[in-house]
């Protein structure tokens, strides 16, 4: 069984409930899910502008699908999620992917919190009145109310999670941070040359804190050329991350998209992932070739779900 540290499900759960659909979890996620062994997620809300709706949006829907899905558990503390897993039951950790619908201001990390969400990450791809993403075309670091947002976040026991902002925000972060940063969905930039991936030096940051990367299943973080975005080219992020930073710094944050739609409403037209990675139900073709590369069963078991559980039991509660 492993962790995914990344999942978009609750924009298709959105999605489809805005259009009158019910029960999305059971009839699209849950079969793919057991089928690659998942056993729990962080499922962000991905929000676009108009931000503040949409995020109303999203929440309203994932309560109406939470409230008809007695197959999942939310969690707000370890015991929590260990207690789900003991009783095989899928558990799911609220995340919030990119804060612009709460504008400047750091007292919206409250209403974040309250309806139950305990990660976060200040900006998806745009810059914000909090930081800019790593593709915002900004170098510009966190603002004052970032930062505010970031102490407020650890103070309460959140996940902090650095992929998507730049650099500057990054190194912002970490030179504030009091507990393990995660980057839930990102891989080796030493390996595929993209903003949304990290440096060695970045990796070493968050080797540095105690934190966990989360490897990514998109095919365009993987490899450049189409056909060597491959679930082998994955375990090579993976062999360049543990060989520079070791083997308890790795974990899973597929990101897998074959369902993501776009702000428009548009289904991908071409793959989101890799060969052999098509979808959740793939991954344990991803934890075969790991074999295959040489790791032993402990080390595997730290990178589907022992390295996150360890930062997770630091800092929710
Ligand atoms: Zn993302």
């Amino acid at each position: 069984m492993f962790f995914d540290a990344h999942s978009d499900i609750w924009s298709d759960v959105t999605n489809r409930r805005l259009r009158g659909e019910t029960d999305i979890l059971r009839r699209y996620h849950l079969p793919k899910l057991r089928k690659g062994g998942c056993e729990g997620s962080i499922f962000a809300f991905w929000t676009y502008a108009p931000y503040y709706r949409r995020t109303l949006d999203m929440m309203h829907c994932a309560d109406l699908e939470i409230a008809e899905c007695d197959e999942i558990c939310i969690v707000h503390t370890y015991e929590e999620l260990i207690s789900a897993k003991r009783n095989s039951v899928f558990y799911v950790i609220k995340g919030v992917e990119g804060m612009a619908a709460i504008g400047d201001d750091p007292a919206g990390i409250d209403w974040y919190y309250d309806y139950g969400c305990r990660h976060g990450i200040l900006t998806w791809n745009e810059e914000n009145a909090l930081a800019a993403g790593a593709v915002s075309g900004s170098s510009k670091g966190l603002t004052a109310a970032g930062k505010e947002v970031i102490r407020r976040m650890q103070q309460k026991g959140m996940v902090v999670d650095v992929s998507h902002l730049n650099e500057a925000g990054f190194y912002d972060i970490m030179d504030m941070t009091t507990a393990p940063v995660i980057a839930s969905h990102s891989n080796a930039k030493a390996v595929c040359d993209v903003p949304r991936n990290l440096t060695d030096d970045q990796l070493r940051a968050i080797r540095d804190c105690g934190g966990v990367v989360g490897l990514n299943a998109f095919r365009k973080f993987v490899h450049p050329e189409d056909e060597l975005q491959t679930v082998q080219q994955l375990t090579r992020h993976a062999a360049h991350i543990i060989d520079l930073i070791g083997i308890d710094h790795v974990g899973c944050g597929f990101d897998f998209c074959e369902f993501l739609e776009d702000e428009n409403g548009d289904l991908p037209t071409e793959r989101s992932n890799p060969y052999g990675l098509m979808d959740c139900s793939e991954v344990p073709n991803f934890f075969a070739c790991l074999r295959d590369m040489g790791l032993s069963d402990n080390e595997l078991d730290k990178i589907a779900y022992e390295n996150f559980h360890r930062v997770l039991k630091q800092i929710l509660r």
